[in-house]
């Protein structure tokens, strides 16, 4: 057979990649009975067939692919798709690629419904009538049967190239907070904080940050989501730092929890618990593992000390081209973790009117048990 060169030294590994996910998806779509699937999730159109570009839509059918988008991503569109037959569209790419699935005969189109707007429906349902009249436009505008999320329950399994990729999101999470641990001190506010460490994310290599950078320091250490504000490091507190990376894509989440001077009173025994809960829940990840027994394994260790109270939310997440995805590490959930799952374990403890504290690492779920993927130190720090 003809080798074909492709766009770079990885497409063909890219193509093998792509093509596998593509057929799974549809056989997820005809397990659903459906005999066509339009993906129009960004992040799902990414990952069945590579494309990055911010609008399109991929449309799965008869054992073919074709992915829509505009004029601005003709170029791309070709390069990243690869394996994938690309259409430019003159109109919006869920319209065009509903246009072509009534051309072609689909007949049930499964969507995403948790990721469809009511509006997006009916423009949907517009594109395949458009034309029709009467029985036959009715019967188009009722083709459309809402899925779960086939592709994002896909997705919560990383394959390998996926997994070299979180390695290396994680690593360069780990190497910024190791340099901000000579960086902070009293005085400077969160927000400078927060630029100096986007600042030397982007220096390394990341696309951008998963989210806004919670900086929460001093009495503002007790919001579970503080995001960076001009209030200043204390001489004498908690400073909570949670952030991430985007590189290649996908994303990289941990958390550390540093103290500015003496610990008061009481501190630093309320962070060796939830060290110790932290510790625990990482301990407990193993595949056929419930995602409710790992967050019970954490809540249990605050609960022994009485401050389970305090642990107002669920334990951790999947991560990965989105920094929440499924698994949902919470209370009593059913879910089974599987080998691949990339987690995250971050219990925390946060008392209004004084301090709190989070811990949180990046979980790769192997075959016997967890490997954590952020290695920095989360023993007690005083700076
Ligand atoms: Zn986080
Ligand atoms: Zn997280």
């Amino acid at each position: 057979m003809e080798s074909v060169v492709r766009w770079n030294r990885f497409g063909r590994i890219k193509e093998m990649n792509f093509s596998l996910r593509k057929r799974r998806a549809a056989t997820a779509a005809k397990n659903a009975g459906v005999d066509g699937m339009l993906v129009t999730h960004l992040p799902d159109v990414r990952y069945l067939c590579g494309f990055t570009g911010s609008n399109g839509a991929l449309v799965l059918a008869g054992g073919r692919a074709v992915l829509f988008t505009d004029g601005r991503y003709t170029a791309q569109a070709k390069a990243e798709a690869v394996g994938t037959r690309v259409v430019i569209a003159k109109k919006p790419a869920v319209m065009a690629a509903c246009e072509w699935m009534a051309a072609a005969g689909v007949r049930r189109c499964g969507f995403d419904a948790a990721n469809t707007t009511v509006a997006g429906l009916e423009t949907m349902r517009k594109a395949v009538a458009a034309g029709a009249s009467g029985a036959n436009a009715k019967a188009r505008r009722g083709m459309f049967v809402a899925l779960g999320p086939v592709v994002a329950r896909m997705r919560e399994v990383k394959d390998a190239e996926e997994i070299v990729k979180m390695r290396a999101a994680a690593r360069v999470g780990c190497e910024l907070f190791e340099g901000m641990l000579t960086y902070l001190e009293a005085g400077l506010t969160e927000a400078e904080v927060a630029a100096t460490l986007e600042y030397a994310a982007r220096l390394a290599g990341a696309e951008g940050m998963s989210f806004d950078t919670i900086v929460a320091s001093g009495l503002r250490s007790a919001l579970p989501h503080g995001r960076a504000t001009g209030a200043k490091l204390p001489k004498r507190g908690f400073v909570t730092l949670d952030f991430g990376v985007i590189l290649d894509g996908y994303s990289s989440d941990m958390t550390r929890t540093v103290h500015m001077g003496k610990a008061m009173p009481g501190e630093r025994d309320v962070y060796d618990s939830v060290l110790e809960a932290q510790e625990a829940a990482v301990a407990a990840v193993a595949p056929g593992v419930t995602a409710g027994e790992v967050d019970e394994a954490a809540r249990s260790v605050l609960r022994r000390v009485k401050l389970d109270k305090y642990f107002s939310h669920s334990t951790g997440h999947g991560v990965g081209l989105e920094i929440h995805e499924g698994p949902r590490l919470a209370a009593k959930q059913k879910q089974v973790l599987e080998q691949g799952m990339v987690i995250t374990i971050e219990p925390g403890v946060y008392m209004p009117g004084r301090f709190g504290l989070r811990i949180e690492d990046m979980v790769l779920v192997t075959a016997k048990g967890g490997e954590v993927l952020t290695p920095s130190v989360k023993a007690w720090i005083e700076l």
